[in-house]
């Protein structure tokens, strides 16, 4: 595998251009977000990364995480370069001050996190996973709550958890069975007793943070039945004391270890909580509340989770060029030399290497443009809070399949070595798999596009943001006729297609949508670089601007047919006819 390389210019760009950190900093809030701080942020993290957590990549798909009497064991290095990410105050980026963090924006903690996972996708959901924890406890704790637990898990001293997922609820959340008994006296009295087993819990026991704080979703006794009966707790691994020391151990256990296809690194544990009938937990928020408040992180670690596609097809671009730079295959076709060349020079390792960048770069300038419109969000701005909300499900989804496509052409370069392991290139694209998975998939993301967000404020969130993108495409005749044929699906969407026919188009609406705000912020990269922005950028970006806007913009124009189609004909084979 090769070494990681940090993007720092590209990442510096979209950060400028695209979430306009400048007008950020110019709040009292984000005030510290000034252009050294900026810089001295990316270029640090990315070091880090490169330094740290790069080396462990492959050794952490090889051996992976291990469980061995009940405790998780990480191959060699894994504590050290935890404990450096937390020493260094990585974890802090953007996290309250009055928890010990920095304050600064959500775009740089998506810095921080896409230089950490492009390094190391399966230990990045670490870190990942508490930003989470952070943001739930942030707005939905109580004062004790975020007294006692936010500092520690601010620091990264100790990590969070995510738990969803049983059995029989996996996309249907209100589903779960997993049950809190209150308890009336004794030491615990006005907390719950938990019992259930979540599964596929990410970094549900390690020992790299000294403790873990676990968000589970319970029912209360006679909660309502579905999602509407569903509350969060805090169920910590060891106890923690009113002074914040650490005390007993909870009565929670892994039971095993998933055996995956990628992420090896990271452990993704089955979960049994209250084997004994002795586990604690906290309520977080009002009763029977617990899915809106787990919501509120949601959105966030759903654009962490598409920042995991930029990551991944990042690394994957950066070894296929260095592969494909180096291996020698054939004269170059009608050349008078006849001698073999580096397969870089065959026109059509040059159109996949070309596409690899050109949507790694259109998934960054996605992925920032929406980070900046978090922070509107966060500073009360209205529009931009919605606009954000309408951009989560085009990052996640089509994010992460741009990680699986990207990656993928990565092992197509490397011809049969790439099928081979030793070269990591088929680990970038075992690891990038989940993402399209995780955190509700991308079908569900469709789904979330084409009912609520296309619902938000009469369709106006989703209409103006086409309208934009149409005002600056007037010289850019396929970005403007993608801009102008998504307004054409969303109208029939919102105001003639059945609920089947918007879901079964879904998809390639949601790709469509996708394409034409990423090629948007691309454009307006390559405007900024042309206007003097970026110079170590000068030559590279009108090419893959360009590239982006003449071969991948036309490719989406092509699947309005397939979002349009309705679902009539997907039902015409009944479902045992299908399988027959
Ligand atoms: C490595 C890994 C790590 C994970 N980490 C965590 C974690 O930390 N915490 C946690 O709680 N969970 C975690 N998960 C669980 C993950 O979020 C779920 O796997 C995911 O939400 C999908 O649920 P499911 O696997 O039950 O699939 P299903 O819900 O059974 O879905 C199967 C397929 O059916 C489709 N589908 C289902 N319902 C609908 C519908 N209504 N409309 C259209 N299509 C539908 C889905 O899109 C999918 O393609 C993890 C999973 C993995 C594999």
């Amino acid at each position: 595998m090769t070494p990681y390389t940090p993007p720092t210019q590209d990442q510096l760009l979209a950060i400028r251009v695209n979430a306009g950190i400048e007008e950020l900093s110019q709040s009292e809030r984000f005030a510290a977000a000034e252009a050294d701080l900026v810089e001295a942020i990316v270029a640090g993290v990315g070091e880090f990364a490169a330094g740290e957590f790069a080396p462990l990549n492959r050794i952490g798909d090889l051996e992976g995480a291990k469980l061995e009497n009940g405790a998780v064991r990480l191959p060699d290095g894994f504590k050290s370069a935890y404990d450096a990410y937390v020493e260094q105050g990585w974890n802090a980026i953007s996290s309250p001050e009055e928890s010990g963090g920095q304050g600064l924006p959500f775009t740089l903690s998506c810095n921080v996190l896409e230089n950490l996972g492009s390094a190391n996708m399966a230990f990045n959901l670490l870190p990942m996973l508490s930003v989470g924890a952070i943001e739930a406890l942030e707005h939905h704790g109580s004062d004790a709550q975020r007294a006692l637990y936010l500092p520690q898990l601010v620091s990264g001293a100790w990590s969070g958890t995510m738990n969803l997922t049983e059995p029989q609820a996996g996309s249907d959340v209100g589903a779960l069975r997993s049950t809190a008994t209150p308890i009336d006296d004794g030491e615990h009295a006005g907390k719950y007793l938990i019992q259930g087993q979540k599964i596929f819990i990410t970094w549900g026991e390690h020992d790299l943070a000294q403790n873990i704080i676990h968000l589970v979703l319970a029912r209360l006794p006679d909660a309502p039945e579905g999602s509407r009966g569903i509350s969060l707790f805090i169920v910590p691994k060891y106890h923690v004391n009113a002074d914040g020391s650490l005390g007993a151990k909870n009565d929670l256990r892994c039971v095993s270890l998933e055996h995956k296809l990628g992420i090896n690194a990271s452990p993704t544990c089955v979960m049994s909580y209250g084997d004994n009938g002795e586990c604690i937990g906290e309520l977080v928020g009002a009763e029977n509340r617990g899915l809106m408040a787990m919501f509120t992180m949601m959105n966030n670690a759903r654009i962490n989770v598409g920042n995991q596609g930029a990551q991944i097809a990042e690394r994957a671009t950066q070894q296929a060029i260095a592969y494909a730079s180096d291996r020698v295959q054939s004269a170059r076709a009608g050349s008078p030399d006849k001698n073999a060349v580096a397969i870089i020079e065959h026109p059509d390792v040059r159109r996949m290497i070309m596409r690899m960048k050109s949507l790694t770069e259109g998934v960054r300038a996605l992925l920032y443009y929406c980070a900046g419109q978090v922070d509107r969000g966060t500073l009360g701005d209205e529009a931009p809070r919605m606009r954000a909300e309408v951009l989560v499900p085009l990052v996640k989804a089509w994010g992460t399949d741009v990680g699986v496509e990207v990656s993928g052409i990565g092992i197509q370069i490397h011809g049969g070595m790439g099928f081979i392991e030793e070269t990591g290139a088929a680990q970038h694209w075992r690891d990038a798999r989940i993402a399209p998975i995780y955190e509700g998939t991308n079908g569900i993301q469709a789904a979330d596009l084409v009912t609520r967000k296309l619902g938000m404020d009469g369709g106006n969130a989703v209409f103006e943001l086409l309208a934009d993108i149409a005002r600056d495409a007037q010289d850019e005749p396929a970005l403007l006729a993608l801009a102008q044929e998504c307004e054409t699906i969303a109208k029939w969407m919102r105001d003639d297609a059945s609920l089947d026919d918007k879901l079964a188009g879904s998809v390639p609406f949601c790709t469509m949508f996708s394409v034409a705000v990423a090629g948007w912020q691309l454009l307006k990269q390559a405007q900024a670089v042309g206007q003097g922005q970026a110079p170590a950028l000068a030559q590279s970006k009108p090419v893959t601007a360009r590239f982006f806007l003449d071969c991948i913009v036309p490719e989406a124009i092509g699947q309005k047919a397939a979002a349009m189609a309705g679902a009539e004909l997907l039902y015409s084979l009944p479902a045992e006819a299908l399988a027959g």
